[in-house]
């Protein structure tokens, strides 16, 4: 999460299926903010924040499918500047190495990672009230 943001915020938004609700809940709570946001996505996911909210949002693979080491590449190449990735802890994940590795690169190259819709409000609101003030 870059401190002051006086360049276009980059982040990467992941909802496994029994959080895309809350996922596009969240993200309408920060449309204005995220409008102004470079936004990549997993497919489903950015695939509802599209056609929902009318996000322009770069689409990878399905995480399943390898999306979220899609995601991974990119933060891995400094091309992310936070995540929100709201897991399902309550549901096993046929992807789930995919998962780990991609939390654990957020944590090799110190990149926010919000794994909850509370931790992912306050890192919006910092970043959203970051880009008011740039
Ligand atoms: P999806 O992938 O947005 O394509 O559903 C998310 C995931 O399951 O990691």
């Amino acid at each position: 999460m870059t401190p002051t943001t006086k360049t276009t915020p980059r982040i990467a938004l992941i909802a496994h299926d029994k959080k895309k609700d809350d996922m596009i809940r969240l993200a309408g709570e920060y449309l204005d903010f995220l409008k102004g946001c470079t936004l990549s996505a997993t497919g489903t996911t950015g695939g509802r924040l599209a056609n929902e909210l009318g996000l322009s949002v770069e689409r990878k693979h399905s995480g399943p499918v390898g999306g979220d080491l899609q995601i991974g590449a990119l933060l891995v190449e400094g091309q992310i500047d936070c995540v929100i990735f709201l897991r399902d802890p309550m549901t096993p994940q046929p992807h789930e190495p995919d998962i780990n590795a991609l939390v654990r690169a957020c944590d090799v190259h110190n990149i926010a990672c919000a794994t909850n819709v509370s931790t992912a409000r306050l890192v919006l609101s910092r970043l959203s009230a970051a880009s008011d003030k740039a």
